[in-house]
């Protein structure tokens, strides 16, 4: 997990200031157009400049549905999700 400058999940709106890839390592911080999957509600968002996130466009979000990292995390998220529930 590498600390970034705080961004806000533009669907949940919490706010996050870490980021790592989907093995939990960084290497550098997040370009203008990297997809990031948001650890509290799950939805997907793309950086802008300033590591402001959006919502993808249609174009975007069908590139994301159709990538298989991305399916597997959504899965994994969605477990992670039921086992915090009976924490
Ligand atoms: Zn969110």
């Amino acid at each position: 997990m590498m600390k970034i400058a705080p961004s806000e999940c533009p669907v949940c709106h919490t706010k996050h200031d870490g980021a790592s890839d989907e093995f939990g390592k960084t290497e550098h911080p997040p370009l203008p157009g990297d997809a990031t999957m948001c650890c509290d509600c799950g939805s997907f968002s793309v950086f802008e400049a300033d590591l402001i996130r959006r919502t993808p466009t249609a174009a975007e979000q069908a590139a994301l549905n159709a990538d298989a990292r991305v399916r597997l995390s959504r899965v994994a998220f969605a477990i992670w999700k039921k086992q915090q529930q009976h924490h």
